[in-house]
């Protein structure tokens, strides 16, 4: 049983005496404590299972993002010195702190973004493999070495922290996002400032107070909770290095461009909208069962989600019975209940907005298999249950939009040569997957589309923590992944060193230039 770290910040609300309940007041963690906001704006959070409003979360004000960096600033010089067999150790005890607190971390997740408590635990096992990648960290710095460039020369590089680096994640993975940015960036010497989703905050502060426990001196990681303010100030503040962004492609657009006009590295995952193409040789039953996770798990609020399946041929017609016999056999409900297999959405107002996009869709022309609108379920949650929609083209509003829900398109196409079509001419290139059983044809389709993950027979290739993950086109905006060696080079600049140890008995003055000799 792990020790359940007690704060006041996770408290559940207590009764105040007027007989209602107060929500408890979400923080910021800064220079490693608690600090209560001050700029007298915050933003509510809700329990989207039962709809009830469980937290308050401060938003940050320029100044307290200053207070962020300047912590974090101050902390650096001694930081980026430690060595990096004490630095691997300290991993290793963060590793093991998360470990221990994976079920309390998990359900903090499905409290704030009501994913079942599976999938909560699914996501923190994902993210904790990048802690472990990152414990490596004295081999993934290891530079390069060239004896006797000339006589008595040698060059070799070396890679070192860039300073103060910040992260601004979305609600649909609270734990393993910010694990992707802040594991690389503080093994590699950076201290790192967390500007989470404020729809569900408070995984942030459970995984600040791990790592102080763990042994992170203050100000090396922060958290700053907000909205625009905060992340314009980390945008703009001539201290922060570089920026990591995983969101939607209009901000993840716009973070780019701001931060690299202001001289900064930046790297900016958006959007998707995840084709899976099906031949007619694929085994239907396994196509129709990944299609279901894929394009249900996590109520499809995930950025590798399925939102379409391409239809090849013959294959529309069995596809569709099986996907639609498996609908009603999803379990939907709170995400703590036993048995749940899909959770509520993240707000009422995302649910209804998803929910839309089947009206839309019938009058645009598509047929709706099923309607998640259809389930019954008690109480006031942000539930909608799995919907299909048949018939779809790419001029709908429901092929053409990132809907983030459990809507799951289908297009029929009459060739593969559609299908891989279909999938080049979609702004969105985060990834994809092929099922078949024909080994030429799936290469061919790794060769021919443009995405950054592709599956082949997987529906969700989101890559094992020593890869790294990204889309393309409209999903990324910067050079650089996210984890895996992207990572460690997204994270430091490079240095070269070219150094001469000569005897002292061949020393002579030499006005030419440098010569390779
Ligand atoms: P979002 O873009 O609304 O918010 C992401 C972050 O940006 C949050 O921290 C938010 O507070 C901040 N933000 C929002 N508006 C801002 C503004 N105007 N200026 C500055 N900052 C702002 O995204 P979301 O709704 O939290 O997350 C869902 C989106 O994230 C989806 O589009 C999904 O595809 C994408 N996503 C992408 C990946 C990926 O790896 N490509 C992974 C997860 C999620």
């Amino acid at each position: 049983m792990s020790e359940q770290i007690a704060v006041s910040t996770r408290s559940t609300g207590e009764e105040n005496g007027s007989g209602t309940r107060d929500v408890k007041q979400i923080h910021h963690w800064i220079a490693g404590k608690l600090v209560a906001g001050t700029s007298g704006r915050s933003g509510t959070v809700f329990n989207p299972a039962t709809g009830e409003r469980t937290g308050e979360v401060a938003f940050a004000s320029a100044e307290e993002v200053d207070d962020a960096i300047a912590a974090a600033h101050a902390a650096f010089p001694e930081w980026r010195a430690l060595s990096l067999a004490r630095r691997a150790e300290l991993f290793f005890r963060i590793r093991e702190l998360l470990n221990e607190h994976r079920q309390e971390l998990a359900q903090i997740l499905t409290a704030e973004h009501g994913k079942v408590l599976s999938d909560a635990l699914g996501e923190v096992a994902r993210g904790l493999e990048v802690v472990e990648f990152a414990c490596g960290i004295p081999s993934l710095l290891k530079g390069e070495f060239s004896e006797q460039v000339s006589t008595g020369v040698d060059v070799y590089s070396i890679r070192q922290p860039l300073g103060v680096v910040a992260g601004i994640t979305p609600f649909n993975f609270p734990a393993m996002v910010p694990m992707w940015m802040w594991a690389p960036a503080l093994a590699c010497g950076n201290c790192f400032i967390l500007k989470p989703s404020e729809k569900d905050p408070s995984a942030s502060l459970l995984v600040a107070e791990l790592l102080q426990k763990a042994g992170v001196p203050d100000g090396v990681f922060s958290v700053v909770m907000g909205d625009k303010v905060a992340v314009d100030r980390l945008l703009e503040h001539p201290d922060v290095a570089a920026v990591s962004f995983v969101g939607s492609t209009p901000i993840a657009r716009s973070i780019y461009e701001t931060g690299t006009r202001s001289g900064k590295r930046v790297q900016a995952l958006g959007g998707a909208k995840n084709h899976m193409v099906v031949l007619p040789d694929a085994d239907i039953d396994m196509a129709a069962d990944a299609a279901v996770s894929a394009a249900y798990g996590s109520a499809g609020e995930r950025c590798m989600a399925i939102s379409v399946c391409v239809a090849v041929g013959d294959v529309a017609d069995p596809l569709i019975d099986a996907i639609t016999e498996r609908i009603p056999k999803v379990q939907i409900g709170p995400g703590l209940e036993p048995g749940s297999e899909m959770g509520p959405l993240i707000t009422r107002e995302h649910r209804d907005k998803v929910a839309s996009y089947i009206d839309r869709g019938r009058a645009q022309g598509a047929k709706v298999v099923a309607d998640g609108r259809d389930i019954e379920l008690d109480g006031d949650g942000f539930f909608l249950g799995a919907s299909l929609l048949d018939d779809v083209t790419p001029e709908m509003d429901c092929y053409r939009d990132e809907i983030f829900g459990p809507v799951l398109s289908v297009v029929r196409a009459r060739t593969y040569d559609e299908a891989v079509q279909l999938v080049n001419d979609n702004p969105y290139g985060n990834g994809t997957a092929i099922f078949t059983r024909d080994g030429g044809v799936a290469r061919q389709f790794q060769f021919d589309v443009n995405t950054g993950m592709v599956g082949i027979n997987v529906p969700i290739p989101v890559p094992v923590a020593y890869y790294s993950f990204g889309g393309w086109k409209a999903s990324l905006f910067g050079d650089s992944h996210a984890y895996g060696p992207d990572s460690i080079h997204f994270y430091t600049r490079g240095k070269v060193v070219t150094s001469r140890w000569p005897d002292p008995a061949t020393s002579r003055v030499d006005l030419g230039f440098p010569q390779t000799r």
